[in-house]
C-alpha cells in the first residue's frame, strides 16, 4: 500500500512539475499569432476591448493566452463589397482598429517595426501588428499601398478566395477560373517590389500556386504564409505542398499554421461538408412537409463530426511535418481564430494556446525550438523585411 501510494505522489509530482514546465516556457517565450479576423467581428457588434466568451479573440484572452504579439487581419468581404469600395471598406476597418489601439495604451502597443516590439515587451503590453487580407483592397493603385504603409500595415495577403489586379488565387487556380493565366499581373509586380522596399510583409496564403512560385521569383525579402496548413496531411487548396514549402523555406519565410478543422484533417473536412448536406436535406423535407419529427441540425452535425474532431494534435502535426520536411525555422502559428467557424479541441480560443506548447513538450521538443515556433521565427523574418537597406 505504502509504495502505490509512494508512486502516486511521484506521478502527482512529476506531472505538476510538467506543467509548470510548460507554463513557465510559454510565459518566457514571445509568443506571435500572425492572423485573426476579430476586427470583423468587433464591427458586428462584438466588442473586443471587453471579456467576453463570444468568438476567439479579445483584448483580455490574448493576455490570458500569453500573446506577446498579435497580428489582426483587416478583412473586406468581396462578396459584400463592390471592387470600387474596397478600399473604403479597408479603411473603415482600419479605424476601428487603431481606434482600439489608441483607447487601450495602457496594454497594447501598435507595431510598425522591430523596435516597436522591444518597447511593447519592455513596458509589459501588447503588441498589434496590422495585416490587410485580400491586396483587392489596394483597387489595383500602389499610391493606396503607400497610404496603407504610412498608416501601419505590415503585411498583406495577396489574395483572398478570389483573384484580383495583383494575382490569382488558390480557389481560382484549381478551379480553372483561371485557366488562361495565372500568378502575378503586372501591377502584382509592382506591388511585390514596392512592399520589398517599404518594408512589407507579402503573404501568399490563399495564393495559388502559380501565384506563389512568381511571388518566390520576385520578392527579394523572406515571404510569409500567415494563415495555412500542410496539404500532404490534408490536401486542400489553402494548404501549401512540400515543394511550396521546400521553396518557402530557401526564401527564408515561415509557414504559420491555421488551426481550421477544415485545413487541418481531411476526413474531417470532408465528412463535416457531408453532415451539412445531410442537414439541408432534411430541412428541406422538413419545409415540404415529407418529414415532420423534430430535428436538432447542430446535434445531428456533431453526432457525424465528433468522432473525428481535431486537437491540438493535429495542429502539433502540421508544425511537425514542416520541421521534419525542412527544419525549424521556418514554421509559426496563424490561428485564423474570429475567421474560422469551428477551432480544435483544447483551442476553443486564444487563451489556450499555451496547449500547443504543452504539446511540443510532451513530443520531446526542447525549449530553444519552441522558442522559433512561438515567435522566435516570426521575429527573424520582420527583422529581415522591414530592413530596407538592403532591399534595392
Ligand atoms: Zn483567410
Amino acid at each position: 500500500m505504502a509504495k502505490i501510494l509512494f508512486i502516486l505522489f511521484i506521478f502527482l509530482l512529476t506531472s505538476k512539475v510538467s506543467s509548470q514546465e510548460y507554463v513557465k516556457i510559454h510565459t518566457k517565450a514571445i509568443v506571435v499569432d500572425m492572423h485573426n479576423d476579430a476586427i470583423e467581428r468587433h464591427l458586428r457588434g462584438q466588442s473586443i476591448e471587453i471579456r467576453s466568451k463570444r468568438g476567439h479573440v479579445d483584448l483580455f484572452r490574448l493576455r490570458d493566452g500569453g500573446l506577446d504579439i498579435s497580428f489582426f487581419a483587416l478583412w473586406p468581404d468581396i462578396r459584400k463589397y463592390q471592387p470600387d469600395n474596397m478600399f473604403n471598406q479597408t479603411v473603415r476597418m482600419l479605424d476601428s482598429l487603431t481606434d482600439i489601439i489608441s483607447r487601450n495604451s495602457d496594454r497594447v502597443n501598435l507595431i510598425e517595426n522591430p523596435d516597436d516590439i522591444e518597447i511593447a515587451l519592455k513596458n509589459d503590453k501588447i503588441a498589434i501588428g496590422i495585416g490587410i487580407e485580400d491586396g483587392a483592397a489596394l483597387e489595383g493603385n500602389l499610391e493606396k499601398l503607400e497610404y496603407f504603409y504610412k498608416r501601419g500595415v505590415r503585411y498583406i495577403t495577396l489574395t483572398w478566395n478570389y483573384s484580383n489586379e495583383i494575382a490569382t488565387s488558390s480557389r481560382d487556380e484549381i478551379c480553372a477560373v483561371a485557366a488562361n493565366f495565372g500568378g502575378l499581373t503586372e501591377f502584382g509586380i509592382q506591388v511585390i517590389h514596392r512592399m520589398n522596399e517599404l518594408g512589407m510583409m507579402i503573404d501568399v496564403s490563399h495564393s495559388g500556386i502559380e501565384t506563389f512560385c512568381d511571388v518566390i521569383k520576385t520578392s527579394s525579402k523572406p515571404v510569409i504564409a500567415s494563415h495555412s496548413g500542410v496539404y500532404t496531411i490534408c490536401p486542400h487548396h489553402r494548404n501549401l505542398n512540400d515543394n511550396q514549402i521546400r521553396k518557402l523555406a530557401q526564401n527564408g519565410g515561415v509557414l504559420f499554421i491555421n488551426f481550421s478543422p477544415i485545413f487541418l484533417k481531411k476526413v474531417f473536412g470532408k465528412t463535416y461538408a457531408r453532415a451539412r448536406k445531410m442537414a439541408d436535406a432534411i430541412e428541406d423535407s422538413i419545409k415540404a412537409g415529407i418529414y415532420n419529427k423534430p430535428f436538432d441540425r447542430p446535434a445531428f452535425i456533431h453526432s457525424h463530426i465528433d468522432p473525428i474532431y481535431p486537437g491540438v494534435k493535429d495542429v502539433v502535426d502540421h508544425i511537425e511535418y514542416v520541421i521534419h520536411l525542412v527544419g525549424d525555422d521556418y514554421v509559426g502559428l496563424g490561428s485564423d481564430y474570429d475567421g474560422i467557424p469551428l477551432t480544435p479541441a483544447g483551442l476553443s480560443d486564444i487563451s489556450k494556446m499555451p496547449n500547443i506548447t504543452k504539446e511540443l513538450i510532451r513530443r520531446g521538443y526542447k525549449q530553444k525550438a519552441i522558442e522559433k515556433i512561438l515567435g522566435g521565427n516570426f521575429i527573424r523574418v520582420f527583422k529581415t523585411v522591414c530592413d530596407t537597406v538592403t532591399a534595392q
